[in-house]
């Protein structure tokens, strides 16, 4: 039961989750666009197939694809090859709207969905250690459970369709306006003459303490393993983190949130990405903060 997956979107972090299933036993055969990305992924042990092909006999369908326009594509393509029943589970990060579209558009086919978005990046793709946000029905959410601890460490069902985007972007607003915050406060410090190791001491135990300054710390130094002393080699990277904040700023625009500091930071970020793009981890915008006060003084 469920031994057979078809796994969609190959790339840097569908490709290692694929092996993992792999090595857990699992059937998988696999569909990407990129030939490079089946190549491989059949080297891990994945039988590479035609999209229609891999979902034809498949107990679970897995996407990992780069936005909700290619998850609903794929869907156009593929639900009417599936079995009715089969289980569509979409790890992409995608737009809260695009991930209810999928759901109604796989449920209408006579599948069962859930939206099941990860963080944990490459690293915890290759370690079998993401964390699972999930959205949909709780009887699809325990079936599908054994194959995300396959891929995963932690595993949560956040609510019903939509939900895991929904906690994916919000988890990833508060990362993104807290590492401007933190770096904010840094550049101030600088200014001021503060040390860098002296702020970490008071606010790293004091109330400034957060994710952002105490594990991924902005500036090198006092935390020996954040990317700030490998030159903001990432981590995390500023173009996932900028496109993260783009779907949370859709979504409070679409539900008139007044999330200002939520929309600012999708706005820095975007600017921040643009020649940071993958090449630099997220916490690299202190250099911005710093170079335009540097400007305005
Ligand atoms: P990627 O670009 O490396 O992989 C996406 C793959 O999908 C590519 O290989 C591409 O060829 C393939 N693809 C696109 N359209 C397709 C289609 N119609 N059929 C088959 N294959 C298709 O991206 P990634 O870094 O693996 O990210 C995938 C998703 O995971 C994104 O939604 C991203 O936001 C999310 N995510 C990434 C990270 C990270 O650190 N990379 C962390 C958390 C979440």
């Amino acid at each position: 039961m469920n031994r057979t997956v078809a796994f969609i979107g190959l790339g840097h972090m569908g490709g290692p989750m694929a092996a993992n299933l792999v090595k857990a036993g699992y059937r998988v055969r696999g569909h990407d666009l990129a030939t490079a990305a089946l190549d491989i992924a059949a080297e891990a042990g994945v039988e590479p197939a035609s999209s229609v092909q891999a979902v034809e006999d498949a107990d679970v369908v897995i996407t990992m694809l780069p936005a909700g326009r290619h998850v609903l594509g794929l869907y156009d393509e593929i639900l009417d090859a599936a079995r009715p029943g089969t289980l569509f589970v979409d790890c992409s990060t995608i737009d809260v709207a695009d991930a209810r579209s999928a759901h109604e558009r796989a449920t209408a086919a006579g599948m069962r969905t859930l939206d099941a978005p990860v963080s944990g990046g490459v690293v915890g793709a290759e370690a079998a250690t993401l964390t699972f946000m999930t959205g949909g029905e709780a009887a699809d959410f325990a079936t599908a459970r054994p194959l995300l601890e396959a891929m995963g460490r932690k595993v949560v069902h956040c609510g019903g369709a939509g939900a895991g985007q929904a906690a994916k972007i919000c988890n990833n607003m508060i990362l993104g306006v807290s590492m401007i915050a933190v770096s904010e406060a840094f550049v101030l410090g600088e200014s001021l003459g503060l040390s860098h190791q002296a702020l970490y001491e008071v606010a790293s135990t004091a109330s400034g303490q957060c994710w952002a300054l105490s594990v991924n710390c902005p500036v090198p130094g006092p935390v020996p393993t954040s990317p700030a002393n490998r030159d903001y080699r990432p981590g995390f990277a500023a173009a996932l983190m900028a496109k993260d904040l783009g779907l949370a700023a859709n979504a409070a625009k679409a539900g008139r949130v007044q999330a200002e500091l939520g929309l600012r930071a999708a706005e820095l970020y975007a600017s921040y990405a643009e020649h940071a793009g993958t090449a630099e981890d997220f916490s690299g915008i202190v250099r911005t903060i710093r170079e335009q006060s540097g400007e305005q003084a």
